[in-house]
């Protein structure tokens, strides 16, 4: 999609303004309140260097967790301040609530080499409806809006549609850029083979990219939960697995359509219930236990799912293969993430998406040899599917 980039702007529409930037600081927090991944922070540094670089002053706006229109002390964006500061090595002046006068008279005063950091947008009703009057009051903020929430993108909020429309110009971020590039080489022709990866919970959000990938992958291979869906379509018993009843129908069908080439794992690490990983032991997917639950791909799914990475040109992968939370189910996954960073390594372009998919390729210390590791979930099977987002629209270059 054509969209309106930061970097198509000049220095003279940037110096002396204020640029709202609307970033995505969801970060998950540890017991004590404090940041436990940074990443999604420092994933905004190139923007903001950006601004700074030509004497703009950034506020920033974000959402954190879901508080539901209401204050919630333990969801405030607070934490994040020091983080900020120690990156952009300067002061970062913490507005509270970005809908009062005395957050707009704050941006106004900022002095050059500034930046701002508001509260919790989310805190305000309104932001999720995508109120316009919220947006209204948002825009008083900022002479320019920047987009490079990426994992946002695909909500229509106050905070990223409504405000959208009330500043010009209105732009997508350096993040924002980069995940598109990444995607698209997704999108166009990848290196084949294309390798396709799937795994975690929810069938349900992820049927209708599955439909599409089924023709454009030259493998699709699926694990975690989402396996025994399927293996309950294809008629297996799969005991006390975790299996999306609703989505049966959806799943028949798309096996149906895949004619064989939708790869099941072979074999399972299954045990009476997640807490029991001293009771995990392999089966065949012909023999899961009435009183077990499926929990990781076996060894031998394993093996040949590495082994598929092994001959990849191009890797997406989504979802973990397996609850990859305990370390007695946590092996499968970590397997597949070794071989996704040698298929790497070799040249292969592989692209990981989704916060549980992230966070497990890192555990696996193979984050910084992929080609690109989605700070989005949701955004970004969305903008594969689609090849548009409903935030991104409204940054749409005018045709001349
Ligand atoms: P992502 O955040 O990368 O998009 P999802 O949110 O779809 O991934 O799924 C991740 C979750 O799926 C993890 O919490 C993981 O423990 C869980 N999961 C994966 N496989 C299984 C399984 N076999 N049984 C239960 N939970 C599973
Ligand atoms: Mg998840």
């Amino acid at each position: 999609m054509a969209i309106r980039l930061l970097g198509d702007l000049t220095t003279s529409q940037l110096h002396g303004r204020r640029a709202l930037v609307r970033v995505d600081y969801n970060v998950p927090l540890t017991d004590d309140g404090e940041v436990a991944d940074a990443a999604r922070i420092e994933a905004s540094f190139p923007t903001l260097e950006h601004l700074l670089g030509r004497g703009s002053v950034p506020v920033l706006l974000s959402h954190l967790g879901r508080p539901g229109g209401r204050v919630r002390p333990e969801l405030s964006l607070a934490p994040v301040v020091p983080l900020l500061e120690r990156g952009l090595g300067r002061p970062v002046r913490f507005l509270g609530a970005p809908d009062t006068g005395e957050a707009v008279s704050a941006t106004r005063e900022a002095g050059p080499d500034s930046v701002l950091l508001a509260e919790n947008v989310r805190f305000l009703p309104g932001e999720t409806d995508n109120d316009p009057a919220l947006g209204e009051r948002l825009a008083r903020l900022g002479d320019l809006y920047v987009n490079d929430a990426f994992g946002a993108c695909h909500r229509e909020h106050a905070s990223t549609a409504a405000v959208a429309r009330r500043l010009r110009p209105a732009v997508a971020g350096k993040l924002v850029e980069r995940e598109l590039a990444a995607l698209d080489r997704l999108r166009g022709e990848p290196e084949r083979p294309y390798v396709v990866l799937f795994g975690g919970a929810k069938i349900a959000d992820k049927i209708g990219l599955l439909r599409g990938l089924v023709d454009r992958a030259d493998r699709l291979l699926v694990g975690g939960a989402m396996a025994n869906t399927f293996l309950r379509a294809r008629g297996r018993e799969t005991g006390r697995s975790l299996v999306e009843e609703d989505a049966l129908t959806a799943a028949r069908e798309l096996l149906e359509a895949a004619e064989g080439r939708l790869e099941l794992p072979e074999d399972v690490v299954v045990a009476p219930d997640p807490g029991a990983g001293d009771e995990a032991r392999v089966v065949n997917v012909d023999s899961i236990p009435e009183d077990a639950m499926a929990l990781d791909v076996g060894p031998s799914a394993r093996r040949r799912f590495a082994g598929a990475l092994g001959e990849a040109g191009t890797v997406f992968w989504n979802g973990p293969l397996g609850l990859f939370e305990r370390p007695a189910f946590a092996e499968g996954t970590r397997e597949v993430a070794r071989a996704a960073g040698l298929a790497a390594r070799r040249g292969a372009f592989v692209l990981v998406g989704g916060g549980d998919s992230a966070r497990a390729v890192k555990e696996a210390g193979v984050a910084d040899v992929l080609s690109h590791v989605s700070t989005g979930g949701g955004a970004a099977l969305q903008y594969l599917e689609t090849g548009s987002l409903p935030a991104l629209e409204i940054l749409q270059k005018e045709e001349t």
